[in-house]
Parts: C-alpha cells; structure tokens; sequence
C-alpha cells in the first residue's frame, strides 16, 4: 500500500513537472503570438495609412489629368485657329503677289520700249534707275509667290531638255552690265559636247541669275567671278565663285534657310532673305543638291542635278 502510494505520488510529481513545462511553453508561445499579432496590427495600420494616401494621390492625379486634356483641347482648338489664320495668310499672300505681277509686267515691258529709243542724258539714266526697281520688286514679288507656293506643297516644275551651257551664258549674259558697273569680270567655263539636262528652264535660271546677282552684291569692286559647270556620269555641277566677304563658317548651314539674311555689322538689310530658300527648294525639286562653301577670298555657292537618260523617240 505504502509503495503503491509512494508510485502515485511520484507520477504526480512527474505530471506536475510535465504540466508545468507544458503551460510554460504555453504561455512562451501566447507571448510570441501576442507579439507577432502587436506587429502584425501595426503592419496593418501602416499600411491603412498608405492607402488613405494612394486614394489622396490618385484624386489628384485625376484632377491632374482632367486639367492636362482640358489644356489639351485648348491647345487642339488653337491650333486650329492658327492653321486657318495661316492658310489665310499664305492665300493672301498669294493673291498679293499674283495681282502685282500684272501690273509689274506691264510696267517692265514700257520701261524695255522706252528704253530701246535713242534716249541720252538725264532720261535714260532715270529711265535705267525705274527699269533696275522695276526688276527687282518684281524679282521680290516673285519671291514672295514662290513662297506661297512652298507652302502649299512645291514649286511645280515644266521640264524638258535644256541645254545648260546655253542657259548659264544667257544667265551671265543679262548681269554682265551689272557687273561690268562695279568692274567685276564674269569668267565662264565648261565641258565641251554636254548633255542636254531634264529640267525647268525657267526656275533653272532662276537659280542662276541668284547666285549670280549674290556674286555681283557681294564682291569687292574690281573682283572676279567664276562660273563653272562640270560634269560626271552620275550628275551635272554649277558653281558660282566669288571674291567677297565670304559667308561664316557657322552660318553656312542656314544659309538656306527660310526669311535667313546673315547679320550685317553696319548697315541696312537688303531683300527678303527668300532667294536660297527658294532656290533650295528648285534645286532639290529637280533632285539635286545645294550648298555654299567658303572658297579662297569669298564664297563659293555650287548646285548639281541628276543626269537622266534622254530616251530618243
Ligand atoms: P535675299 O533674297 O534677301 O537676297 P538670299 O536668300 O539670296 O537673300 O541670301 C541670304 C543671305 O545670304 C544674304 O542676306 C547674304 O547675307 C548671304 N549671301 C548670299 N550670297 C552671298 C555671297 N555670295 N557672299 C556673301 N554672302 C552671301
């Protein structure tokens, strides 16, 4: 009896020592567990915090966004405005220059007759002075048709075959007296026997007379002009060189660009700064390129046009 109940006892005990580990590990894991749940609220509540700020930010995104297509829209319709305002403007200007040169021609041609009289003196000399203006507002006026017509999509070339040795002799032919005013040499060379090229004579010599009379503007007075044009398999070449100034290195890439006069130090600018631009857009109108270079004592200002193939009927 007496080691019966000895045996019980110490069962006793050992269940007394295993709950007592047990409710240790009991309530070692409820504080772990407590604790985790403490972080675990605090995650929440952080990132409660965090969403009441996305929500924050994405109303003001979308206020942001609701402002930027209104802006847009604004942007859109003035735009638009602006496009009209330029086709009327680019219309206008068209219509201008188109009614001018009516009358202009009219004026050149009673200028050429009058002028064709046995005239001396005073007369002559003011009927040249009227001729010279004449020419050049319609030289102005022409630019300024040639511009509206840039915009509204191209020069618009009438080709056919010219033979461009004649073309750049008759070009140099109507400004040697000009040059011959300021003393200036016009010296002319080419290849013998040269193709005909497939272009627009018209708006060929106008490039020309250009360069030409940039040459003549610009060189110093009993200087030289070169006029040559060469030629190779692929393309034909026209360079104009002068003795003047020389263009900066660093404007001879905008030398062609639109409304572009390179500034002056003293002085007043003369023309539209139309005339490369123009020139420019004809050039490579007939596939060709365009370029001005610095050469020795002045500029050099160079065309090229493509050969074609002249099919014989
Ligand atoms: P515009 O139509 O006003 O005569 P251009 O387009 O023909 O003008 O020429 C633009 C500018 O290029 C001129 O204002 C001038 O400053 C410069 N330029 C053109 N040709 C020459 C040249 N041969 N030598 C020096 N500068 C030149």
């Amino acid at each position: 009896m007496g080691d019966i109940l000895q045996q019980l006892v110490a069962a006793f005990e050992k269940m007394a020592g295993s709950f007592q580990l047990l409710s240790r590990h009991l309530s070692q894991q409820v504080d772990e567990l407590s604790s985790r749940n403490a972080a675990l609220e605090a995650r929440l509540r952080e990132l409660t915090e965090d969403h009441r700020h996305l929500l924050e930010s994405n109303t003001e995104l979308s206020r942001a966004v609701a402002e930027l297509s209104r802006k847009n829209q604004e942007l859109l319709q003035r735009q638009e405005e602006l496009q009209r305002q330029d086709h009327l403007k680019t219309d206008f200007l068209a219509t201008i220059s188109h009614e001018l040169r009516t009358p202009l021609t009219a004026l050149k041609g009673a200028l050429s007759l009058l002028l064709e009289e046995e005239l001396t003196g005073p007369r002559r000399e003011f009927l040249e002075i009227a001729q010279q203006n004449a020419d050049r507002m319609f030289r102005l006026v022409t630019n300024l048709l040639d511009l509206t017509r840039l915009e509204a999509g191209g020069i618009g070339l009438e080709r056919r075959w010219v033979d461009l040795v004649e073309l750049v002799k008759s070009a140099a032919g109507m400004l040697r007296q000009a040059a011959r005013e300021k003393g200036i040499q016009i010296q002319l060379s080419y290849p013998e026997g040269m193709a005909p090229v497939w272009a627009d004579e018209e708006r060929l010599l106008s490039v020309l007379t250009n360069f030409l009379e940039n040459a003549i503007k610009f060189s110093s007075p009993e200087g030289r002009i070169d006029l040559e044009i060469s030629s190779s398999p692929d393309e034909v070449q026209v360079a104009v060189a002068d003795q003047g100034p020389g263009i900066p290195a660093d404007e001879l890439p905008r030398i062609f660009d639109r409304f572009y006069q390179v500034e002056v130090p003293q002085g007043r600018r003369i023309g539209l700064g139309l005339g490369l631009y123009i020139c420019k857009a004809i050039v490579e109108e007939h596939g060709g390129r365009i370029w001005a270079e610095r050469s020795g004592r002045g500029s050099r200002f160079c065309f090229t046009l493509p050969r074609h193939e002249r099919v014989q009927p």
